[in-house]
């Protein structure tokens, strides 16, 4: 069986976007900004045995907000930066809260399927999100949960109790792996 990393997309890979209505997904490739130190960490999270995913809800074509051409057009853009760091594959819901679809978070689905999929241990793998719906998801499908204390989404979190809560994913690498912290006290890397 595998370990995975289940990653949420923004405000953990790339940052989010000040709109009129506040802050959100990037909804054109310009927008997309890769978070300091995410594609180190996302490398040496692989190096170190780690499947990774990234499993996103991406409501804002549905709601009118963008279109679903420019939301690829984001993805793609996200590739592009990440530059080869070793996700393995990306899980998207486009579907809106009163769609009631089967896969967007808090449903545990596409971390199941994933599981499925790759043969990963749930158990013995982490959910990585900015939200409690993250936190949710990782524990309704069995995994451990980490969730990142990223500034613009802090008013949809603290009503879930995660496993971990560290300030970002290069953080959350660092204390699952070992590593001292790049900005503590330690500084032997
Ligand atoms: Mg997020
Ligand atoms: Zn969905």
């Amino acid at each position: 069986m595998n370990r995975a990393l289940f990653l949420d997309r923004d405000g953990v890979l790339d940052a989010l976007v000040h709109y009129a209505d506040g802050w959100g997904a990037p909804r054109t490739p310009a927008e997309l900004r890769l978070l300091p130190g995410v594609r180190d960490a996302v490398a040496r999270a692989a190096h170190n045995g780690w499947s990774i995913f990234v499993i996103s809800n991406q409501p804002d074509a549905a709601k009118g907000y963008t279109t679903r051409e420019s939301l690829q057009a984001v993805h793609a853009e996200l590739l592009e930066q990440l530059d080869g760091a070793p996700i393995r594959e990306f899980f998207y819901c486009f579907h809106r809260a009163e769609d009631r679809c089967e896969c967007r978070k808090p449903e545990p689905f596409f971390v199941l399927e994933a599981a499925k999929k790759y043969a990963i241990d749930r158990g013995a793998s982490w959910f990585v999100g900015d939200v409690d719906t993250d936190v949710e998801a990782g524990r309704r499908a069995g995994c451990r949960t980490a969730l990142l204390e990223y500034p613009h989404s802090s008013s949809k979190r603290g009503a879930q109790k995660p496993d971990l809560i560290c300030r970002d994913l290069d953080h959350f690498v660092r204390t699952l792996i070992g590593q001292p912290s790049s900005n503590g006290s330690q500084s032997q890397d």
